[in-house]
This record gives C-alpha cells, structure tokens and sequence, in this order.
C-alpha cells in the first residue's frame, strides 16, 4: 500500500497527473526515513529537515501538527515487517505549466515504504568501492530536492564502474556523495565536510557525529581536498539506507590498507547500539535539531 493525497491505496491504483509539478519541474522535496521493527529511527530529526527544505522552497507544509507521523505510521503498519525504508514526497502540485509558483493549487503527497536490506556481512571484511567525479549539482544541495539529476549521472557512471557510490569534488573540495555523505579518517582523526549550502545535512552524519563524539573521538567539520580524499586511511559513507559504509576502493586504488579500518569498526558499532536503544521501544526515540 502507498499514500497519495489522503487516500491508503495499492501502487497500481495511484496517480499522478502529468500536470504535476514534480513531474514537469522537478519542483518538489523528499525524504527517506529508516524504520526498524516498526520504529521509525531518527523521525523527528527527518521531520525537522522536511519542515527546512518546504520553507526553502517556499511550500506551506500540507501535514502540520503531528500529520506526518500519523500517516507515516499507519503506512507501516499497512506494510509489516521488519527493516523498512519510507519514501516522501512533496511537490507543489499540479497547474498549467508556468515556472512561477501557481496562485492556488494543493499540493501532493506521496509516500510509499520499501524493504530495508541489512547491510551485507562481507562488506565487513572488504568494504565496497566509489569512484570520484565532478560535483555538477547545484547551488543549494543543502535542501533535499527531487531533482536529481546530476546525483542520478554521477550514480549511474559508479554503476558503470561496478562502484556502490560516486564521491563529488568540487573546486578541489570533497562535497558528498550521489546520495551519502561522506567521512575520512586520517591518523585516527575523524573529518568530514561542514555543513553548508554545498552538501544535504544528513541525519546519519549527525547521529555518527554525536555517537562517536559521545565516546570521546576527536571529529572535525572542515573541508577536506582531494589530497586529504586520496591520502585517507579509512573513507565512509553514511546514509539512512547504508549506515556507515567502508570504502575500500576509490578508483579502482585501494584506500589505506585496502580493508576496513577499525575506526569504521567502531562507528558502526556505536551507531548500531544508539540504533537498538532508540528503537526499542515508542517514546524512547532520540531528539535531533
Ligand atoms: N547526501 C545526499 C546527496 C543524499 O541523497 C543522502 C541520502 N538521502 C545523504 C547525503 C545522507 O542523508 P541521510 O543520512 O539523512 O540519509
């Protein structure tokens, strides 16, 4: 079963009109909350940036007051089952094709959940590989937009390349991945890029930070180049869908020793306990601004 406007229906029976906004213009926002047994982790921290990237585009958020939540977990318990990830989507609807804003139309909301595969235990012994390419995105990837297109190429040229993930440089600087963000680790020091209009503020990079801070490892926010990129003992991408993965390849050269190194070791194992904690029952969820 999926949600559109209102309605708990099978996939086939949905619709969208060809008018719709989010189809001609791509003007619309998403998210991708995890859910374990149930618990979705993490949703008010998601809600949160939901609520950030509708006001950066200037959308009246159609679910105010606890909508979402209600929704999102009636989406669930229409799809049991373990590990689950739900998608959403907001577009500002559907008009006659003007790029302006039209003066009033509702917009849509979609949802829709999908199983949620456990990260594979091999990658524990060899880690996975990326590939680098230039940043093409636009000027604000800090808002969690549907058009992704520039994410969609750089994927597809990792895909290609038989890597899981394609990492953005931009003027020199590592940005994110295609859609991860992405840590190095260098003599035991944690980096990844700050925060800012250049990458999405993930909710897995947040949780990463604070887990591992939390146990007292020295973490930075700063920018990180290409030399600090390809001179990295350990290179992970975190995202609500992978956790925390070990690159071990990037471009096609091994990253440190090329194996996973036992600071991802540690961040896995930290974030996986605050996970179990978090989830294990309702009301214990752990707050994120
Ligand atoms: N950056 C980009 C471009 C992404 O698409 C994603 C995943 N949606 C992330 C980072 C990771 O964000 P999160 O941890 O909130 O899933």
């Amino acid at each position: 079963m999926v949600y559109l406007n209102g309605a708990y229906l099978p996939p086939e029976k949905a619709s969208i009109s060809p008018m719709d906004r989010g189809f001609l213009f791509g003007d619309g926002v998403y998210e991708v909350i995890p859910s374990y047994d149930g618990q979705m982790f993490l949703l008010d921290a998601h809600l949160e940036r939901l609520r950030r990237s509708l006001s950066a585009i200037r959308l009246p958020d159609p679910m105010p007051d606890g909508g979402w939540r209600a929704m999102l977990q009636r989406l669930l318990q229409e799809n049991p089952g373990a590990d689950r990830s739900v998608y959403l989507q907001v577009t500002r609807g559907k008009a006659a094709r003007d790029h302006a804003f039209p003066a009033q139309t509702a917009a849509t909301v979609f949802a829709m959940v999908s199983p949620l595969a456990a990260q594979d235990p091999a990658v524990a012994e060899t880690g996975v590989s990326a590939i680098s390419v230039p940043d093409q995105r636009w000027g604000r990837c800090d808002i969690k937009s549907v058009a992704l297109l520039a994410n969609v190429l750089a994927r597809q040229q990792a895909a290609e390349q038989a890597a899981v993930e394609a990492i953005l440089l931009r003027d020199g600087l590592l940005t994110e991945g295609a859609a991860s963000n992405v840590f190095v680790v260098r003599d035991g020091v944690v980096r990844t890029t700050a925060l800012g209009p250049a990458i999405l503020p993930g909710i897995t990079r947040a949780f990463v930070l604070e887990v591992l801070r939390a146990g007292r490892q020295d973490c930075r926010e700063e920018p990180i180049t290409e030399a600090d990129l390809r001179a990295a003992d350990e290179i992970w991408l975190t995202s609500s869908t992978k956790e925390v993965l070990p690159v071990t390849r990037l471009d096609g050269r091994p990253v440190g020793t090329g194996r996973p190194g036992p600071v991802w070791r540690k961040a896995l194992e930290r974030y996986r306990q605050a996970r179990v904690r978090a989830t294990r029952g309702p009301g214990l969820e752990i707050h994120h601004g």
